[in-house]
């Protein structure tokens, strides 16, 4: 008989190629637990045996403060126990009014109404309707989206489509609208990116209904960051043309540029902020696009034919608000912010260390991200270094995936010193491993 080969398709995955799936029974704090080689189905069994992998990526960005926060756990269980899911046309509860409430009080006063979705995905095609709903209903309808090259905003067409036209979505491209793209603001670069969008404001006057971003950090595009700066040049010259920002703060969100949003660092304000991945800790998903009072007004209307025409099943899921309100009070009681600002410290120290080695080069950090890049021939998402890097990371029971050539980490908040030492560590090892084998 063959051997049982799981029907499970993975994401980002050639199964082809790739080696089976790890099984992981539990996570706690910066760490999952994997079953070990001899263990019976049952992981109580043989707890000796576990495996014990340190998530340097926050199960891909998602994480707050740790795995399985108890409060959390708490949270959740007893929201489970008391309402799972209601229709969310016509009806509400509680969890999603508080949530609601503490979100509006967090983010700038210009953000004055919001509306749940379940994923970033969503939370991003939302922002994009409403933007484009805005200018029809207000009678001066606008066409056009603008966007950075190399951006990433999601995998659902819409979201693609406004995404950078990358290997990841190129099968698709036909189906895609048009966006104008303006160049990333590399470091030194940045006059070709105001030279672009000068000539595509004065190009398309009064046609651009907005334009999106994600603020200081392009998390798949390559974790590639740019100033503050530039990001308040770019908006201000947008703002001059009234065209609406959409910050997509999917992944920036909650802490991982070493602001609870990375906008607060430009001192911009967006007329839609994206939010999902940490907003509920990383415990379960929800998304949720804020808007200004404005465009909640365009829609306003004795005109049933102008309703926001967009749902979502699980929208303002009870469980998954009442974990976002647990994550909310974590930030209020515990010192997070004070734990970003250790893993930067970590990691600005790590970079130093790191920037004398000859084979890796653009070492980058932003808050709780450190990247790099390795020095190869086939730079690029589909370099063959990658699966080489992943590997040699797991065999030690780290956690890092590769973008292509480009080695970052995005750990937990609970990270400890300790904990980061072993990534560092690891990286190094596997740096001496994997590229210097003779
Ligand atoms: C992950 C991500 C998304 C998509 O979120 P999903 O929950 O995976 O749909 C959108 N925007 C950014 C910036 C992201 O990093």
């Amino acid at each position: 008989m063959s051997e049982y080969k799981s029907p499970i398709w993975h994401p980002y995955t050639q199964h082809a190629i790739a080696p089976e799936a790890i099984h992981i029974d539990r996570a706690a704090g910066a760490y999952l637990f994997a079953r070990g080689k001899d263990n019976s189905d049952n992981p109580e069994d043989a707890p000796e045996n576990e495996r014990c992998i340190i998530d340097g990526v926050s199960s891909w960005w998602v994480i707050s403060h740790g795995h399985c926060h108890p409060d959390i756990v708490r949270a959740v269980q007893n929201q489970a126990a008391a309402c799972d899911q209601v229709i969310f046309a016509g009806f509400t509860h509680e969890p999603a009014e508080e949530l609601a409430e503490k979100l509006i009080n967090i983010t700038d006063d210009h953000l004055s109404n919001i509306f749940f979705s379940d994923s970033g995905s969503t939370a991003v095609e939302v922002a994009l309707k409403m933007a484009i709903g805005f200018w029809e209903h207000t009678g001066a309808p606008r066409r056009k989206i603008i966007a950075f090259e190399g951006g990433y905003h999601g995998d659902t067409f819409g979201t693609m489509s406004v995404g950078g036209r990358s290997i990841y979505h190129k099968l698709y491209q036909p189906y895609m609208f048009d966006v104008e793209y303006i160049p990333f603001p590399e470091e030194g670069k940045e006059s070709s990116c105001f030279d672009a969008l000068e000539k595509i404001l004065k190009d398309n006057q009064d046609d651009i209904a907005a334009f999106i971003f994600e603020p200081l950090l392009q998390g798949a595009g390559g974790m590639r960051i740019y100033s503050p700066d530039v990001l308040k040049t770019i908006s201000d010259m947008c703002r001059a043309q009234g065209i609406l920002l959409i910050a997509d703060e999917v992944m920036t969100g909650f802490g991982r540029t070493g602001t609870m949003f990375a906008c607060e660092q430009a001192s911009l304000i967006p007329d839609l902020l994206c939010l999902s991945k940490g907003l509920t800790g990383g415990f379960l998903s929800l998304g949720a696009t804020l808007c200004s009072g404005a465009i909640y007004k365009a829609f306003y209307h004795k005109d049933k034919s102008k309703m926001f025409f967009h749902s979502s099943s699980f929208m303002g899921n009870p469980i998954s608000c009442a974990a976002a309100n647990a994550s909310l009070d974590i930030w209020e009681r515990e010192p997070v912010l004070e734990r970003t600002e250790q893993i930067a410290k970590s990691h600005a120290d790590a970079a130093c260390q790191l920037s004398k080695r000859s084979d890796i080069n653009n070492i980058r950090q932003k808050g709780t991200m450190l990247a790099m890049d390795i020095i190869v021939d086939d730079a690029g998402y589909l370099s063959n270094i990658q699966s080489e890097l992943y590997s040699s990371l797991l065999s030690q029971d780290v956690l890092l995936r590769p973008l292509g050539n480009s080695l970052y980490i995005l750990p937990p908040y609970c990270s400890t010193g300790d904990d980061l030492d072993k990534i560092y560590c690891a990286i190094n090892k596997t740096l001496n491993d994997v590229l210097h084998r003779v």
